[in-house]
């Protein structure tokens, strides 16, 4: 069966030149790179090599570069070393729409003495900006805002949070995830303290991720254990992955241009003919604000988990709301917090393309998920009453 794969925020493919990468440092090159002969030494070369091209992706240098296993050991490792290192402070600034990586954390973290803002959107799900500075306070130990959002694609203006924070003693961590790879980031010229990454959103493998930690930045490991990245994250290294984490980013370096013209054209084209051929379909979030490999598109009086499985049975792979919420029959908590109408929420799917992804699938999805939205109002009461007026 045909297979078209739009689900690039949930994971992506690793691509082959990654895996060609990674594939000795499984089965050739297998040594310990802490040990000290020779055949593990070139593992902890060739791990220098990956720090570098990371760093280089990042704007940033090999030693703010700590490896870790995955975006939210990334995320936790960042806001916890944050509290640790301000133990004074007890005040915790996030938004309403992070992913659970951060949001569930941080409501951990309240029942456990901190208090948390969490930071509204608007209907956009653009950040309320003046809310989040009114809320800073002496207390403040952490503002931990995501770069931009996993569902709607909406990226905050991270760079100005930056420099409105610099200099205040507050510690800002940004969760990068779903922006690593996919916009340009500079981080020599964005003050962030910061910032996660995770390996399986770029055509790396899963199982590895980053944390970059600004020089200077007070820190303090999560992973507590041997000597690994500088006494940063205890754990012998998994080396294969990290080696292909820094392909990878090269890789995604070199492919940016592509993913903001040639991936957000087709994003744009499905987004533009879905719009045109089915009524009562709206896009979630800011549609010049976000991502260029994403969209979210609501459609009125149907089930997202329906459009789900009759677009499997074509081979599309999308998800509604987030890939962490499917599953569930909630609205997500992004959609809500954008204040996206129950019927519309309740209909939701977030495509997002990578640069696997061909005009010719495009058309494969403008092709039969019309005639699936239709299928399905037909079964919806939610749809016949809004068509008959009745209330
Ligand atoms: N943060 C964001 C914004 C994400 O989209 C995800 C994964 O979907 C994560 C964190 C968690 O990353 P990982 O799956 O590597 O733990």
């Amino acid at each position: 069966m045909k297979m078209v794969y739009v689900d690039n925020n949930a994971t992506t493919q690793v691509s082959p030149e990654v895996f060609e990468e990674m594939a000795p440092y499984l089965t050739k090159y297998y040594g310990n790179p802490s040990s000290m002969y020779t055949f593990a030494g070139q593992v902890g070369d060739k791990l220098k090599e990956a720090r570098v091209k990371v760093a280089d992706l990042l704007g940033a240098a090999p030693e703010e570069v700590v490896f870790t296993s995955c975006g939210t050991e990334s995320d936790s490792t960042g806001i916890h070393a944050a509290l640790i290192s301000n133990p004074d402070k007890r005040h915790i600034v996030t938004t309403r729409v992070e992913h659970p990586a951060v949001k569930s954390l941080c409501e951990d973290l309240a029942k456990r003495g901190y208090r948390v803002t969490f930071v509204p959107v608007d209907h956009k799900g653009n950040l309320d900006l003046d809310y989040l500075f009114d809320h800073l306070s002496e207390d403040t130990a952490v503002v931990s805002i995501m770069w931009a959002n996993n569902e709607s694609g909406v990226i905050f203006p991270v760079p100005q949070i930056a420099e409105t924070l610099q200099d205040r003693g507050i510690v800002f961590h940004t969760d990068a995830v779903q922006t690593v790879g996919k916009i340009p980031i500079d981080l020599s010229s964005v003050p962030v303290d910061m910032l996660s990454l995770s390996g399986h959103k770029l055509h790396a493998p899963k199982g590895v991720g980053a944390l970059y930690v600004r020089k200077g930045t007070k820190f303090s490991p999560f992973l507590i254990g041997g000597h690994q990245e500088h006494g940063r994250r205890g754990g012998t290294e998994n080396t294969a992955s990290i080696i292909a984490l820094g392909k990878a980013c090269e890789l995604a370096g070199q492919h940016i241009e592509d993913e903001n013209t040639r991936v957000k054209q087709l994003r744009d084209k499905l987004e533009k003919e879905l719009l045109a051929r089915i009524e009562k379909a709206a896009v979630n979030g800011d549609r010049i604000n976000r991502l260029p490999n994403t969209t979210s598109i609501g459609f009125d009086s149907v089930e997202g988990e329906g459009i789900l499985l009759l677009m499997d049975q074509f081979g599309i792979c999308a998800s509604s709301g987030s890939a962490c919420t499917s599953g569930s029959l909630e609205p997500s908590h992004v959609l809500r917090a954008m204040g996206v109408p129950f019927t519309s929420a309740h209909g939701s799917i977030r495509f997002s393309l990578s640069r696997y992804n061909t005009e010719e699938q495009i058309d494969y999805i403008i092709e039969h998920l019309p005639p699936i939205i239709d299928r399905l109002r037909q079964m919806s009461p939610f749809w016949k009453k809004s068509q008959t007026g009745s209330t």
